[in-house]
């Protein structure tokens, strides 16, 4: 039987988590390690500096499971170091209550727990539905539920992980289903200042603001304005090969010794 690592950033008593449960009942055998509160944006942040402590708690009507005092990453850490149950086969994260797409997925602490399972090399899923309190929750999960279970089947490349965003319709609604690349960020362009700093205090609120680039035919953000479900592949591997063997060309050992000399002259040693 497969053994499922459940997480998620919203904490261990959001609906969406609860919901993403439900789903997998009768799936394999589920572990749900989560944050013990809402830790929304918080991408791949890890707990170094205090100890951390699991619950175990009950959950979304008789569910067990266990509420970190952490990240979504911490929850994936601890839960792959066998700490709270079997080591996982599969990393689900989400149901996160608001769409992760575009550049904000690198902000995300849902999609930032999945890409902790696929840079330990296990298949991971991020799923996220639009809207902070969707109407539709509970009907759209389950149309997630056959890439989950194909995921868990065949698996993925190794390093990838798969990004699914619901829309927030009645399934009927529901145009199809498209392979998707990431739109812009939404975070980017808009502040509201509370506080304009005439008192030595800077207060300002970060919003969201959707962006003509966003709805691009082929994105993420297109998918979901269109009530279409989208699945996005990431990968961990941040590196970029094109870009280094330009660097090649740079001539980064002569660079180096020019740095040298300017140091020299200005009186180093
Ligand atoms: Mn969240």
């Amino acid at each position: 039987m497969i053994e499922i690592l459940l997480t998620n950033d919203d904490g261990i008593d959001s609906p969406g988590l609860v919901a993403l449960r439900r789903a997998l009942d009768g799936l394999g055998s589920v572990t749900t390690v989560a944050p013990d509160g809402n830790r929304s944006a918080i991408a791949r942040s890890i707990t170094i500096e205090r100890r951390l402590t699991g619950r175990e708690v009950t959950f979304g009507h008789g569910y067990r499971g266990i509420a970190l005092d952490g990240t979504p990453v911490d929850c994936v850490h601890a839960a792959m170091l066998g700490l709270f149950g079997p080591q996982p086969d599969l990393v689900l994260s989400g149901v996160n209550l608001g769409a992760n797409m575009g550049e904000d997925v690198t902000y995300s602490g849902t999609v930032g727990a999945a890409f902790e399972g696929a840079l330990i090399g296990l298949p991971a899923v991020a799923v996220s539905i639009e809207g902070r309190t969707p109407a539709h929750l509970d009907e759209m999960v389950p149309l997630a539920l056959p890439i989950v279970v194909r995921v868990a089947r065949e698996g993925l490349p190794r390093g990838i992980m798969l990004n699914v965003n619901l829309p927030d319709c009645e399934r009927r609604e529901v145009r199809g289903v498209e392979v998707t690349r990431l739109g812009c960020a939404s975070y980017h362009g808009r502040i509201e200042v509370e506080s304009d700093g005439r008192r030595g205090e800077h207060r300002y609120r970060v919003l969201s603001e959707l962006r003509e680039c966003e709805n691009e035919a082929g994105t993420d953000f297109a998918a979901i304005a269109h009530y279409v479900v989208s699945v996005t592949p990431l990968r961990t591997d941040w590196r970029d090969e094109p870009t280094a063997r330009l660097l090649e060309t740079w001539d980064l050992e002569g660079m180096l010794l020019a740095g040298r000399h300017a140091g020299d002259a200005a009186g180093g040693s």
